[in-house]
């Protein structure tokens, strides 16, 4: 391993300054990504910065929702009384990602900075434009049958690996960060994004910025709420395809739908026109079997990843049925 430098900031503003000294510097927490990336060789570098001292572990009620550190772990998160109560669809999501140990080390930050788990980016010998801007794409005429059916570009077809990502894009969640410029928050649906023509940006921070919280507004979509994933095993894998649905279901009227996907596209995938479709109608099978297909517009798959086409919609009716407490 090469060596870098490391330093342990007591304060936020103390971290988001010694982030701007050297070029190639990462903000370690949980570690459960970037030491993995370190030991490969795709991360090398020249200096981390410790953020575990912060005061960023807090879960707490705000006014207008809850607010969530950005050095609480997944199992912090997922089983905590006010997420399980609040917005159980952030429960279910966390708990179907990674493993009880990784869930215990990894945080809420760190989940949403989690790089792809394309294996072109991991292998360094092979072409990767996120890894190397320029290099080329080997997934693209390569095996990719992990990659996208949504949002892609001819420079990159890697996908989010997050589940947490997906119920905090369904939930309209806040990022909150601080920079050396002050404070700003970012709209969930707006920090990941697509590839375009830079696919070495996984997301819309500015150097130096550090995720100091999410907030995720109160809502009614705390009852019918369902997380599939579809995975080659039942445990320790990324998604194929997952969906997060939370409906607001009243004398068996959609009052309203939120509703994401993962493992299809560069960033958690939210389904704006499936929820327009379903608010007003009745819960019914019918109901749910046009709004999986409308949440497949725009796909295109690639040589290996074709099934997704068929599994997609799949896992959206089977997450739709199940949250609305209908058979499939
Ligand atoms: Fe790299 Fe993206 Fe291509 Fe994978 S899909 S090899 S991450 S450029």
């Amino acid at each position: 391993m090469n060596q870098f430098q490391y330093v342990r900031p007591a304060e936020v503003p103390a971290a988001a300054k010694a982030f701007t000294k050297g070029s190639n510097t990462h903000f370690l927490a949980g570690g459960t990504n970037l030491i993995d990336l370190m030991k490969m060789g795709v991360v090398v570098p020249e200096r981390l910065v410790d953020i575990n001292h912060l005061p960023l572990k807090k879960i707490e009620k705000t006014p207008g929702g809850i607010s969530i550190g950005a050095l609480a772990t997944n199992t912090e998160v997922s089983i905590h009384p006010l997420i399980k109560e609040g917005f159980p669809l952030l429960s279910l999501a966390i708990n179907a990602g990674a493993s009880p140990q990784l869930r215990n080390m990894a945080t809420v930050g760190g989940n949403l900075m989690q790089r792809t788990r394309c294996p072109y980016f991991f292998d360094t010998t092979m072409p990767c434009n996120k890894r190397v801007p320029g290099s080329g794409c080997g997934a693209l005429a390569g095996f990719n049958r992990m990659h996208a059916i949504f949002g892609a570009s001819d420079k990159c077809i890697a996908v989010n690996p997050s589940d947490m990502n997906v119920a905090l894009t369904a939930l309209d969640a806040t990022v909150h960060v601080t920079g050396l410029k002050g404070k700003r928050a970012i709209k969930f649906a707006d920090f990941h994004r697509l590839p375009g023509e830079h696919p070495e940006l996984d997301n819309t921070l500015q150097k130096g910025e550090l995720i100091t919280s999410v907030d995720i507004p109160a809502s009614p979509y705390n009852k019918n709420v369902h997380y599939l994933k579809v995975r080659d095993r039942t445990s320790y894998a990324f998604a194929l395809v997952s969906a997060g649905v939370a409906l607001n279901i009243e004398n068996n009227t959609i009052q309203g739908a939120r509703l994401a996907m993962g493992g299809v596209a560069h960033k958690p995938w939210r389904l704006t026109e499936t929820e327009a479709f379903l608010k007003g109608k009745p819960v019914s099978l019918d109901v749910f079997k046009q709004a999986s297909q409308i949440a497949m517009q725009g796909a295109r798959a690639y040589e290996y990843n074709k099934f997704k086409l068929k599994l997609a919609p799949n896992t959206i009716l089977q997450a739709l049925t199940t949250a609305a407490g209908l058979k499939a």
